[in-house]
């Protein structure tokens, strides 16, 4: 089986991306942006931020970090998405969620300008998405997508079932799919007997959020497993590790190819959040 390695497919594409960056500042007279805001000090999302703001860096780009107070209000949250919206220096502007409960999470992330959404889940650059004529697309089905092309895996004219239906990863990761020519089927938890659905398929994308809770007997022999899911289980064989929704060891011998976890996709969504900073900078008249 053949291993699909997110985080060798992120590595090659970082060099990429670093020379593309150059090319921007030699053109343009300065660096791509990227603006991260967090509200609050949940432990979590600061490891998420700071590895945001040094892979920025790492790059070569331009990175504005705001920390803000957990009792920041609703509207002087939304005052400052909407003065990055104004900064020339800003290309792309994330706010690490989860938000504190008194803000409401949709109408901050709705303020990001969509010419700014690297996370490409507004709701204009979703809608251009679906009427094929993407912007960005959301980094973890784009960076999905992105592996499969690495690995010269064809998609056109393949039949795909993609585990979850998510705004994040299940239904662009579907129309991703679709526009990529595959004949595409989208699977949730009111699907009646989902393994009998997988194993009819050549790709299967599995975004449930279900830890490890597809093994060899829903695939089909010879298929390619993409598993998003990413967990760390407190009981179990898996306890205080990082696991997929899927079983991947029971895939050698069986499937084609498979992605792991961790190595697999979730290198990929940081990288795909990087190139789109680049791509909305480059688009910037
Ligand atoms: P989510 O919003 O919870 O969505 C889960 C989806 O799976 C829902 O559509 C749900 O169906 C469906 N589902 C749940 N249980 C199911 C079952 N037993 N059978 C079939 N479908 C089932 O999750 P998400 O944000 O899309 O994320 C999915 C997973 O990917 C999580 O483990 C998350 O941590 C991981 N993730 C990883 C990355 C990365 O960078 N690697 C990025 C984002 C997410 P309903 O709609 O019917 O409820």
């Amino acid at each position: 089986m053949l291993r699909l390695s997110g985080t060798d497919v992120a590595k090659h594409r970082q060099s990429l991306l670093k020379t593309r960056i150059e090319e921007f500042a030699t053109r343009r007279g300065r660096k791509p942006g990227l603006a991260v805001i967090i509200v609050g000090a949940d432990p979590a999302s600061q490891v998420y931020v700071k590895n945001k703001v040094k892979t920025t860096v790492a790059l070569g780009m331009e990175s504005f970090h705001f920390e803000l107070p957990q009792d920041i209000s609703e509207a002087a949250l939304i005052a400052k998405v909407e003065e990055l919206n104004r900064d020339p220096k800003v290309d792309g502007i994330l706010v690490q969620l989860p938000l504190p409960k008194h803000i409401q999470a949709d109408l901050v992330l709705e303020t990001i300008r969509p010419e700014k959404d690297p996370d490409g889940l507004t709701v204009g650059n979703l809608g251009l998405l679906f009427a094929g004529r993407k912007r960005v697309a959301p980094c973890t089905p784009w960076g999905v997508m992105k592996i499969l092309e690495h690995y010269k895996i064809p998609v056109a004219g393949r039949s795909a079932v993609v585990v979850g239906r998510s705004n994040i990863v299940g239904k662009p990761m579907a129309q991703l799919l679709l526009e990529a020519n595959a004949t595409v089927t989208v699977c949730h938890s009111r699907t009646p007997d989902l393994s009998s659905v997988t194993r009819g398929a050549d790709i299967v994308v599995v975004a449930a959020g279900q830890a490890r809770f597809l093994g060899r007997d829903a695939f089909k022999k010879g298929s390619i497993v993409i598993d998003v899911g990413m967990h760390r289980p407190t009981t179990g064989d898996f306890a205080g590790k990082l696991c997929g929704d899927v079983k991947f060891e029971e895939l050698d011998g069986w499937a084609e190819a498979a992605t792991p976890v961790p190595g697999g996709v979730g290198p990929m969504t940081i990288q795909m959040l990087m190139e789109n900073t680049v791509q909305l900078a480059e688009l910037k008249k």
